[in-house]
């Protein structure tokens, strides 16, 4: 059982594995985190299904205070003429709540026990294992010893580099395009716990409220398509980045902007324009699966492990739940390659399952698209459940159930 244990990144898989190890017996825990400020100002919306959650809560990751807005149903829209919200093509049932992200980081932060070190405006360079420990190494040239290192550092992961160095994420060739908007209340034609997949030749775009921090709702919204070719936009995007907001062209933003007004159904049009262009951003897609979660005394969870492209809604949880086979693991005792060995069989394998999900899904959503216009509701139901090999409910959509130990 190692004493001293490095949490390399503080958002949400890096606080959930914080906890993980303080649970699991470590006698002291030190969370480095780039970022300087407050992480929850990141990011927009985080859909959890509700199972998951369920697990989540009883495993005592989650909990009912974070406030959150319901979703019950997906309606799969195509732009129909001068019809506002467009036409319905499909109603499915979803069952997920709808989280602002600095909502779950929040709550995770709060979760990380007192004693815990966390670090803010602290960047390691890398990290270097030997028999007995693992160097870190910062980036204001110090460097400090640990037992065990947890890589929790996202796309871009110095622990995973330092595992493998040949693993990289790998560019899905298109983007999501995301924001926020005012919310105006439902569509007249439809309910306001309704999440809409507005679809379009070669993309969508996935529309639904969140609570944010500090009380009220808006509007959440990221759309997929491939990066328009403008002046000013390489459109290279194969290594591992991200435009955040004030970030974007006002010509790549013009070309966006006119993607929607064309294809979109006017009313879910307007929400996206409604939103100001200074504060949306671009998250290219990336699939990234490692051929093991654990190596020596390092050991990686989240982003950092397996991007599974956000159409499978289950990254958040699959980082929660990486935390809370850590901790069973931990709990489960042996020597510390028992303790690698089981995270490693718990993980890997079910990394890569939702990594192939993420795959089939933007093939079918974005890259390959079908002629939505012509499709009824029960060709879509078959194209649907065609993409999750016959099963949303088998195939980890949402997230894998969670295996109590
Ligand atoms: C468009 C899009 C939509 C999504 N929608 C959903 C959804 O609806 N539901 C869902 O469950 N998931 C969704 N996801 C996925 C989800 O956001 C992630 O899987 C989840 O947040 C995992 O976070 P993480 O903590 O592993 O990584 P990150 O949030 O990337 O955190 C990594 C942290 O490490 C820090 N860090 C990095 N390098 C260093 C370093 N060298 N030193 C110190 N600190 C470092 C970073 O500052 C950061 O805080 C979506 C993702 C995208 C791109």
């Amino acid at each position: 059982m190692p004493g001293g244990v490095a949490v390399i990144g503080g958002s949400i898989a890096g606080c959930a594995a914080a906890l993980a190890a303080v649970r699991g017996g470590a006698e002291k825990v030190t969370v480095f985190e780039r970022a300087a400020g407050e992480l929850r100002v990141r990011g927009t919306g985080i859909g959890m299904h509700k199972d998951r959650f369920t697990e989540l809560a009883a495993a005592g990751y989650v909990d009912e205070d974070m406030p959150w807005a319901p979703m019950n149903r997906r309606l799969w829209t195509v732009a129909d003429g001068s019809r506002r919200g467009g036409r319905a093509i499909a109603v499915q049932p979803f069952p997920f709540r709808a989280y602002a992200w600095g909502t779950l980081w929040s709550a995770l932060r709060e979760r990380v026990p007192a004693g815990t070190d966390y670090r803010p405006d602290a960047v390691v360079r890398g990290v270097e294992q030997d028999a007995d420990g693992v160097t870190v190494r910062l980036g204001d040239g110090g460097s400090e010893r640990f037992d065990a290192v947890i890589g929790a550092d996202g796309y871009r992961s110095v622990v995973r580099e330092a595992m493998f160095d040949d693993v990289k994420p790998h560019y899905a060739g298109y983007v999501g395009w995301r924001g926020t908007s005012p919310d105006t209340g439902p569509c007249p034609e439809f309910q306001q716990d309704d999440c809409h997949v507005a679809v379009f030749p070669g993309g969508h775009c996935m529309l639904y409220r969140i609570t944010v921090p500090g009380g009220g709702t808006r509007l959440n919204w990221v759309l997929y398509t491939v990066p328009p070719e403008v002046p000013g936009f390489s459109g290279d995007l194969t290594s591992a980045t991200s435009l955040p907001p004030g970030r974007l062209s006002a010509d790549l933003t013009t070309a966006l902007r006119t993607l929607v007004s064309t294809h979109m159904p006017p009313y879910w049009a307007e929400q996206i324009l409604a939103a100001p262009p200074e504060t949306t951003f671009i998250q290219p897609i990336y699939d990234l699966e490692v051929p093991r979660y654990a190596s020596g005394r390092l050991l990686l969870a989240g982003d950092a492990a397996t991007i599974a492209r956000p159409h499978t809604g289950g990254g958040s949880v699959k980082a929660l739940q990486d935390a809370y086979a850590l901790e069973q693991a931990w709990r489960a005792g042996g020597s510390w390659a028992e303790i690698t060995a089981a995270y490693d069989e718990g993980r890997t394998a079910l990394g890569a399952q939702l990594v192939a999900l993420g795959r089939r899904l933007g093939h079918a959503q974005v890259e390959h698209t079908p002629d939505w216009a012509a499709m009824q509701e029960a060709d879509l139901d078959a194209w649907w459940a065609a993409q999750n090999g016959g099963s949303a409910a088998g195939s980890g959509f949402g997230g894998t159930a969670l295996r109590r130990g």
